[in-house]
């Protein structure tokens, strides 16, 4: 997929092309909705599109480089934003029922941040509900189809947000990650997916999931285009009490470095026990990574294995300490506050309002969620399983810390699999949940973790991850962008081209 469209240029061209005058903001976020327009119908990455608003933008930003204005790094750029982050005067569900119709009065600060960065907002894109799910089959406003092939999942939650910058209808997406929603999705529609440190970006009018692992983040075509997103959305923010008080890794920079090819020095650790087990990742996945790889250490990167033993227990930790949170951060959706209204005929009391409203509201995968996490916050068995899981948490970050005691960072394939065919995964949650095997870990520990195309297996692209340490975002970058150096063509502009 070459060209010389507005839509086939990476976000930092659009960006240049707007600031000397060489396009317009308007005619790239006309060519983006105009994309959206024709090939959205079919593959389903938006719940909501804002022509008029995204318009207006562009045409405030043209004004202002018109009066010599010195604007952002990104000023002009059009982006797309996860349906879980709540825009003012912009309808934001989570893709839940219980949510239909609800207007938030309010922006996130992330969506503040993008304002003042002067980046037109094209729609919102579809994703599992609340976030919970790989393959936004659990959307109930119907699944996103993956541009590679769309008889495939997009990955999820967010899904949405990737297979909009696959199919270029956005050259940019918000994303959202508690275990693997921004890079699983990376993963298997060939785009660039970063989860940066926990609470170096705001939870501030993130729809809350699991309070202690959700991270929002940057979602796009390759590693500097991410890296200038994650800086106009990263920083200390007051409103968010885990947000953290320290200096935004310079990712922009680290991206740019990494781009020149040179590795020396760098020490990436391979994690032993990724590869152990009986849901060890696909062999077409571990070639295409494994050939990533090799491309590293011919930058001249050296590889050291680590062994992180606690990594067997991340999945079932994961799937206590998410579903308590969930179960907890789900309870305000009782018919009252937002959205939905189930059985209030003037009759029923209010619990049994409540009950038919969540009844109706929630989809079966968040009722899943919320059974299972109030089982295990329930008095007689908090201590048995959200407590023990808080303990084997803290093995896993002890493992993940000693591992970057010997390494700058650590790779891995993202996922165990590529894209998986719809209906292949919904029927049984746990082979759902393997989806982020491997992206868990970093959401324990709180590190970041990026997923950067690295090559196919059947013909579908597969993801190679890069963790580093807590506030290490920039060693992450750095490697990213040096793997991508070594691909002539950039993966993303290979997708078969959609909607001719
Ligand atoms: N797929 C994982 C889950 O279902 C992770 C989701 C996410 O990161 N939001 O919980």
């Amino acid at each position: 997929m070459t060209g010389h469209r507005a839509i086939d240029q990476t976000a930092v061209h659009m960006a240049e092309a707007i600031r000397t005058g060489r396009a317009t903001s308007y005619e790239i976020t006309e060519a983006h909705l105009d994309r959206i327009d024709a090939v959205d119908g079919e593959i389903k990455a938006f719940l909501h599109v804002d022509r008029e608003g995204a318009l207006a933008t562009a045409a405030e930003v043209d004004a202002a480089i018109a009066r010599g204005e010195e604007l952002g790094p990104l000023a002009g750029v059009p982006i797309a934003i996860k349906d879980v982050v709540v825009t003012k005067g912009m309808p934001t569900t989570a893709a839940s029922k219980i949510l239909e119709g609800w207007i938030p009065p309010y922006d996130a600060t992330i969506v503040e941040r993008i304002k003042t960065a002067r980046m037109p907002i094209l729609g919102k894109t579809n994703m599992d509900e609340f976030a919970m799910g790989s393959s936004t089959e659990y959307s109930a406003f119907g699944k996103t189809l993956n541009p590679w092939d769309t008889g495939r999942i997009p990955g999820g939650s967010g899904g949405g947000s990737a297979a909009a910058v696959a199919a270029k209808m956005a050259p940019l997406a918000i994303g959202t990650d508690t275990g693997g929603s921004i890079r699983q999705p990376g993963a298997v529609t060939g785009t660039f997916g970063g989860k940066p440190t926990y609470g170096s970006n705001s939870r501030y009018g993130l729809i809350a999931f699991s309070s202690s692992l959700d991270t929002p983040g940057p979602v796009s075509r390759n590693a500097l285009d991410a890296a200038l997103l994650h800086e106009v959305i990263s920083g200390h923010d007051p409103r968010d009490s885990t947000s953290i008080d320290a200096p935004v890794p310079q990712v922009a920079t680290a991206a740019r470095h990494g781009a020149s090819g040179d590795l020396s020095g760098v020490r990436l650790g391979v994690v032993k026990e990724f590869a152990e087990g009986a849901d060890a990742a696909e062999s077409g996945v571990v070639d295409a990574y494994q050939s990533g790889v090799d491309r590293l250490v011919k930058l001249g990167a050296e590889i050291v294995e680590v062994s992180c033993p606690s990594f067997k227990y991340a999945l079932p930790t994961y799937y206590l300490i998410a579903p308590s949170e969930a179960s907890s951060n789900l309870a305000r959706y009782d018919g009252v506050r937002y959205g939905l209204r189930s059985g209030d005929d003037g009759q029923r009391g209010l619990e049994e309002v409540m009950s038919l409203t969540r009844e109706a509201g929630f989809g079966p995968e968040v009722k899943r969620r919320i059974i299972l996490g109030t089982y295990a916050l329930s008095a007689g068995y908090v201590d048995a399983f959200y407590g023990q899981a808080q303990k084997v948490r803290t093995l896993i970050k002890r493992d993940f810390e000693a591992a970057f005691d010997q390494v700058d960072a650590l790779v891995s394939p993202t996922t165990p699999f590529i894209a998986f065919k719809f209906g292949e995964r919904t029927g049984d949650p746990y082979q759902m949940y393997l989806a982020d095997l491997y992206t868990i870990p970093s959401n324990l520990y709180g590190g970041p973790g990026v997923s950067v195309p690295v090559g196919l297996s059947e013909g579908m692209p597969v993801g190679l991850q890069v963790m580093g340490p807590v506030l290490g975002d920039d060693i992450a970058y750095r490697v990213a962008a040096a793997l991508e150096s070594t691909q002539e063509t950039p993966l993303a502009d290979t997708a078969p081209e959609i909607g001719k």
